[in-house]
């Protein structure tokens, strides 16, 4: 891990093309009322957003050779057709068929896998989704390599996985469409209609870390969301508490390591709940500037490989105690 100075400051022609709107208020912070979240950052159209100008001057920053080649990929992979939807859906109960969805998903590379029903409250707002459930994607990036963060080799890390993220929920989709059942793919890094964070939480990939991101039981912050959303009838997955959340409240690696001191030491409101929160006015300069940072993600001890497991046990161990102590 390069260690960067915490008297860090942003390059000034980047803050030049900041907008006057703050992002934590165009995400939500400090609203006590429930409502969908707004696209913040990656629009699809960056014309569209207040910190579009922000997203373009990424790229621009970001430009070598191999993220040149791997972004062109990824949109070769965005842009092939799906296969036809064949005209006579295979039967199968709900269970049966939640089972081979991950059974496929695991055998096309996704290193994880859950099944929420598709909640209105995670469309952006603008957007509008039919699709009944969600089926959430864990693509894993190699740990060794984010070891780079933040220099450029942890960036192209994320980018190549984004790219295998396409390919994957693409690949899935189109073996449900082989067989009857609608799906379309959902992927990143652009946003689309769903937040895809809250039903990765929903359906069981993990629990919310302080950085911000997923902390998954197996393969800790190291991945990336991809998904399908289909009107197959599926089982659905409950949320996996196993003690993330309250682990990251006696610990702050990941905040003692983010060189803009973007992550906040406790749960914030935003949007009517009530949960860890990353300052994006912080974050995103210093993420702008280094191909997309990771340093917390990476940082963060359930994503060294061999020690979640031993982190896992020690919680399932104070579980047991506390369950034992009388009351
Ligand atoms: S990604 Fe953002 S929050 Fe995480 S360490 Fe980097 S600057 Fe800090
Ligand atoms: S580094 Fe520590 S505080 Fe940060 S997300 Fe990971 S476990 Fe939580």
């Amino acid at each position: 891990m390069v260690t960067v100075p915490r008297n860090w400051s942003p390059d000034p022609e980047q803050m030049a093309l900041w907008p006057e709107v703050s992002g934590n208020a165009i995400n939500g912070l400090g609203e006590t009322a429930r409502r969908r979240p707004r696209h913040v950052y990656w629009a699809p159209d960056p014309a569209a957003i207040p910190h579009g100008k922000a997203q373009l001057w990424f790229y621009r920053r970001n430009a070598g050779p191999e993220f040149g080649r791997e972004r062109a990929l990824r949109q070769e992979e965005a842009l092939r057709p799906l296969p036809p939807l064949a005209p006579d859906p295979a039967p199968g109960t709900p269970g049966d068929w939640s089972a081979r969805v991950k059974a496929q998903a695991r055998a096309l590379g996704a290193e994880a896998v859950g099944i929420a029903r598709i909640d209105p409250d995670w469309i952006y707002e603008g957007h509008e989704i039919a699709w009944r459930n969600v089926i959430v994607l864990g693509i894993a990036m190699d740990h060794a390599v984010m070891q780079a963060a933040p220099e450029p080799a942890a960036g192209l890390e994320v980018v190549r996985q984004y790219t295998r993220g396409v390919r994957v929920s693409k690949a899935l989709a189109g073996w449900l469409r082989a067989q009857g059942h609608d799906a379309a793919p959902e992927h990143g890094p652009l946003a689309g209609a769903i937040s895809l964070v809250p039903a990765a939480l929903a359906a069981g990939l993990g629990e919310l870390g302080k950085h911000g991101s997923i902390i998954n039981r197996e393969l800790g912050s190291c991945f990336r969301l991809a998904a399908v959303l289909t009107d197959l009838e599926l089982e659905t997955d409950a949320p996996d508490i196993f003690g993330a959340d309250d682990f990251c409240t006696h610990c702050r690696i990941c905040a003692d390591h983010c060189p803009p001191d973007a992550i906040l030491a406790e749960k914030q409101t935003v949007r009517g709940e009530v949960k860890w929160y990353v300052d994006f006015d912080r974050c995103l300069p210093f993420f702008n500037e280094t191909a997309g940072c990771a340093i917390c993600v990476t940082v963060c001890p359930f994503s060294r490989p061999g020690v979640g497991e031993t982190l896992l046990a020690k919680l399932a161990r104070r579980a047991q105690r506390q369950r034992a102590q009388p009351e």
